[in-house]
């Protein structure tokens, strides 16, 4: 199947071109052609399928095909987001695809000077993407207009949720006309995603795409059991004796992801940590330098490493464990994309080995082992609890991590099939009220 048979415009489809796609992915096979009909879509799918494309290039050619009236436009499409980098590469993305179209396009998210945001929005967009938080803002001073949005995206709606937007959401909601189009992405499925499904989208056409890694051939998974103190070492051990030019390294914690890096460069090896608490400014820089190769090596929290794309990354690292066993998958996927073979590295220390178990079972395999030489556990060291990432203490708790768990889709929605009804399957375990949780994460914590 092609780009051309999926009945797009001439000016995407050299977009596309010029960006080395040659064929569609499951998503956007699936996806453009409902959207182009000015369905509305729930879409199963994550970061790394290619669905930004799968949304952006329909929506795009559905506002071109409309005329354009005289004077500043109105907002047509809004993409909402729930972090700031995720919102940056979608716009990014945007201008990609609509290249060679004249729509104008624009982000706004918080973190950053208000006032250059307005003069913008004040000149007239097509598409806007948007934080939920920084654009109930810009409603508020009625820098924005909402009124003629006749495509609403929500994208990573589950993490939208889990931080704690739904209220802002709804906000948004009652801004913008009742007849549009609603396209919903979410990696999984929750009680709350269903609610908001079932009262935003209209006879919905449910389409899900494998939850690639669980499967994937083209992400190597290895784990090295090390001690806990030694995980330092070993990575930079790791680092130098293979010669990673280009590393993403997980930690639970805001504190540890700045003391790793930290440390790293201690040893000769750059490095730059992004998290939630660093100014935004910090963290576009933290991941220019690491793109661009000026550092090798990029710390992150999972919040903030969410959403983001970075062509060939070969080498993901999980210093430590996530709490969510989800989070691994999402942390893997970050490698070993659009067909290209990644490694993703797992240090495991004695404390880790239940969070192991339960992210093998979800994987449903179990992971192959590695001692590194010179670097071999201490057999007499004594399990200690693990320590939480904060964010009201319970950003990534283990009874979030159940919740999230129980929550993940257990089969697959056969693409086409449509109805108000929700087909994703059961969910197993109990549902926690995640609330809670939300409200602690809500902006800034990540
Ligand atoms: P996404 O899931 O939207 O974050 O996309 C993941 C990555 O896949 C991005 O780097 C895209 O540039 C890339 N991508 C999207 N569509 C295609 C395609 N049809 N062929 C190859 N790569 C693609």
């Amino acid at each position: 199947m092609s780009f051309e048979s999926l009945g797009l415009l001439a000016e995407l489809i050299r977009a596309v071109s010029k960006q080395g796609y040659t064929e569609p992915t499951p998503i956007q096979l699936q996806a453009i052609p409902f959207i182009l009909e000015g369905r509305d879509i729930m879409g199963g799918a994550q970061t790394g399928t290619g669905k930004t494309a799968g949304f952006v290039l329909p929506l795009l050619q559905r506002l071109i095909k409309q005329t354009l009236g005289k004077g500043p436009r109105p907002v047509r499409a809004l993409i909402l987001t729930p972090t700031r980098e995720l919102a940056a590469q979608v716009c990014e993305s945007v201008e990609i695809y609509g290249k060679y179209l004249p729509l104008k396009s624009t982000v706004i998210f918080g973190g950053v000077k208000i006032n250059p945001q307005i003069a913008k929005l004040r000149h007239g967009v097509d598409i806007l993407v948007a934080t939920p938080g920084r654009l109930l803002d810009h409603a508020n001073q009625k820098t924005v207009d909402l009124s003629q949005v006749e495509i609403l995206v929500l994208d990573e709606a589950d993490r939208m949720l889990d931080m704690g937007f739904i209220h802002d959401v709804r906000k948004i909601l009652k801004l913008l006309p009742k007849e549009r189009q609603n396209l919903l992405f979410s990696a999984t499925l929750s009680r709350d995603i269903t609610k908001l499904a079932d009262n935003l989208l209209n006879s919905p056409v449910m389409i899900e795409v494998a939850r690639r890694n669980l499967a994937s051939e083209n992400v190597e998974q290895l784990i090295h059991p090390v001690d806990r103190e030694r995980k330092r070492e070993l990575l930079s051990h790791l680092i130098d004796s293979q010669n990673w030019r280009q590393v993403l390294v997980f930690t639970r914690t805001k504190h540890g992801a700045n003391r790793l890096s930290k440390q790293l460069e201690t040893d000769g090896i750059s490095a730059a940590a992004i998290h939630g608490n660093k100014s935004q400014g910090a963290r576009t820089q933290a991941l220019s330098n690491f793109k661009n190769g000026s550092v090798r090596v990029l710390v992150a929290t999972d919040i903030a490493a969410r959403g983001l794309d970075i062509d060939q990354l070969p080498h993901v690292v999980n210093f430590e464990l996530p709490s969510v066993p989800e989070d691994y998958v999402h942390r893997i996927g970050r490698t070993g994309r659009a067909g290209c073979k990644g490694e993703a590295m797992s240090l495991v220390c004695v404390d880790e080995h239940k969070l192991l178990r339960d992210i093998e079972l979800l994987i449903k395999r179990e992971l192959p082992k590695m001692v590194v030489p010179g670097y071999e556990p201490d057999l007499s060291i004594k399990p200690e609890p693990i320590q939480r990432a904060r964010g009201g203490g319970k950003g990534h708790s283990s009874g979030n991590a159940k919740n999230r768990h129980s929550t993940s889709y257990t089969r697959p929605y056969s693409p086409g099939s449509s109805g108000k009804s929700n087909s994703f399957g059961k969910t197993r375990g109990k549902q926690s009220n995640r609330r809670g949780a939300a409200q602690g994460q809500r902006r800034g914590v990540k």
